[in-house]
């Protein structure tokens, strides 16, 4: 059978969370991209290689905890860029 898709008349993207592993519509998720200087920056028009993560605090640790985002991003993170990038997140995640 064909046209699960038409049934709310929508399609969102499903990405995975680089944090928990969990699949999750990409509007719930930060988008990851890699800078000039090898630094984690959330861009959310950004193109190319990325990487997504849920706006969790738990999330941001599991990432942290992390050894193979390579995977996501085609090279590897040092985990300086990847606190660096979680205590900018922290600062603007407020409520
Ligand atoms: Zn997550």
């Amino acid at each position: 059978m064909i046209g699960a898709a038409s049934a709310s008349g929508e399609h969102r993207p499903q990405r995975t969370c680089l944090g928990c592993g969990d699949k999750d519509d990409q509007i719930n998720l930060i988008r990851i991209t890699i800078g000039a200087d090898g630094e984690l920056i959330s861009d959310p028009r950004g193109y190319g290689r990325g990487g997504y993560l849920h706006h969790r605090h738990d999330c941001w640790q599991a990432f942290l905890r992390r050894k193979n985002t390579h995977r996501a991003f085609r090279v590897n993170i040092g985990k300086e860029a990847k606190q660096k990038f979680i205590q900018i997140l922290s600062e603007g995640y407020r409520e």
